[in-house]
């Protein structure tokens, strides 16, 4: 008899996503005279850059001709993309990363969620709260977790990031075996010294852990002093991989491509008392389960990593980045509390008075017909927290702080 995956029935209902949409989707049945504003999930919603469409426009030629067709991609990627992206985003930088160390993906979410595949299901993992919902649920998917009680499951190690730590979690006093650290953070828009990542690196390297460092957010990053990569901390390529995309990037979340960078040095010793190489354990699960990405999306990024393309993108960014410092300086104006904006897109902000997360994502759609993300769906801590994301037009964000102005808390 087929029986199903019991992990499944462990997950919280929805995805914190889909919940936000069916919510909003249901007001705007009941509401359809009134404009809704989105600045809940993080999607971009300026156009690909001149210098990209030039080159995936191109690539659709080749495919069209016999002389330059091309069938199944190489599943790390092409290396024309993975040399580019080496020079521009790492050796450039001073930072020792090779192209065959990168590995072309069709996204991060992929990724993330895909690489707990490597390890066994007796490992505990260390996961922020609040967090990135992705990191968590493909682990419980995966059987990792026990049960969830009162909001938390067990067998999970809850690195906890509230105003006392300034959004940043304390080095765990136990031994963790796989720890998800997320810089620029989604939700917080928080972000890490390179002080701070150094003690993350030393505690990897005491307890035999390996960090999976999310980087999806390190093109915001403006502030010279914050480290764009984990492998800006000596030591790292023996206790961390990198996960970067192109989504928030260079707007590819419809077009789909990130990559990421494991480490040749990367090793880990696993209960068996083997020595296993991730590099290639990843490469053999790619090839099992991946078939690449596609000529055309791999050409279109590569124009991220020349000098014309990323100047284009960093404007782009830059936009994005001013919607925030605007819907910042209204939220002081009306004093709501927040962190974030400076090197991410994202603003985490304390509700007002005693509002709960959902009932002011609720107040603000029903008076406002503004939709925010509530902080709880990201995890416990979120709690009495929303984020706002400032993917959004001019237009729209200067309504949504005009409108925001009239609110009455
Ligand atoms: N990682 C983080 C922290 C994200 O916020 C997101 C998307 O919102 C992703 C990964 C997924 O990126 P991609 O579009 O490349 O799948």
């Amino acid at each position: 008899m087929i029986k199903l995956n019991p992990n499944f029935f462990k997950l919280k209902g929805s995805f914190l996503f889909a919940e936000v949409s069916r919510l909003v989707d249901n007001y705007k049945e009941k509401n359809p005279d009134k404009k809704v504003i989105k600045l809940g999930i993080g999607d971009v919603t300026e156009p690909l850059v001149p210098s990209v469409v030039w080159n995936m426009h191109i690539a659709v030629d080749e495919m069209g001709k016999k002389e330059s067709f091309r069938g199944y991609p190489p599943y790390e990627g092409y290396d024309f993309l993975r040399e580019k992206i080496a020079n521009f985003d790492f050796i450039s930088r001073g930072i020792d990363v090779s192209p065959n160390e990168i590995f072309v993906s069709s996204g991060a979410k992929e990724d993330v969620a895909n690489i707990q595949e490597l390890f066994s299901t007796d490992i505990k993992i260390g996961i922020t709260d609040p967090v990135y919902p992705v990191y968590l649920d493909t682990n419980v998917i995966a059987g990792r977790t026990g049960e969830q009680i009162d909001g938390r499951y067990q067998n999970v190690y809850y690195l906890e990031c509230n105003q006392a730590n300034n959004f940043l979690p304390e080095i765990p006093k136990e031994p963790v075996d796989l720890i998800y650290l997320c810089f620029p953070n989604n939700p917080t828009g928080q972000v890490a010294t390179k002080e701070y990542l150094e003690d993350w690196v030393a505690y990897a390297y005491e307890n035999k852990s390996l960090i999976i460092y999310d980087a999806a957010y390190e093109a915001f990053i403006r502030d010279p002093d914050i480290p764009h990569s984990i492998f800006e901390i000596p030591g790292a390529k023996e206790v961390a991989l990198e996960m970067r995309s192109l989504s928030k990037t260079a707007g590819f979340t419809g077009v789909r491509c990130s990559y990421t960078i494991i480490p040749k040095k990367l090793r880990i010793i696993d209960h068996n008392n083997i020595v296993c190489n991730i590099h290639d354990l990843w490469l053999r699960r790619q090839s099992t389960k991946f078939n690449g990405v596609s000529y055309i999306t791999q050409k279109g990024a590569e124009q991220a990593f020349t000098k014309e393309g990323r100047e284009q993108i960093d404007k782009v960014n830059d936009y994005y980045l001013e919607n925030a410092r605007i819907i910042s300086e209204t939220l002081t104006a009306i004093g709501i509390e927040h962190i974030g904006r400076k090197n991410s897109p994202y603003l985490w902000c304390q509700t007002p008075g005693s509002y709960l997360s959902w009932d002011f994502f609720n107040k603000l759609l029903n008076d406002i017909q503004l939709v925010v993300t509530p902080g709880v769906g990201f995890g416990l801590c979120g709690e009495g927290y929303i984020r706002i994301s400032s993917f959004n037009s001019r237009e729209n964000v200067l309504e949504a702080v005009s409108r925001l102005r009239q609110l009455k808390i």
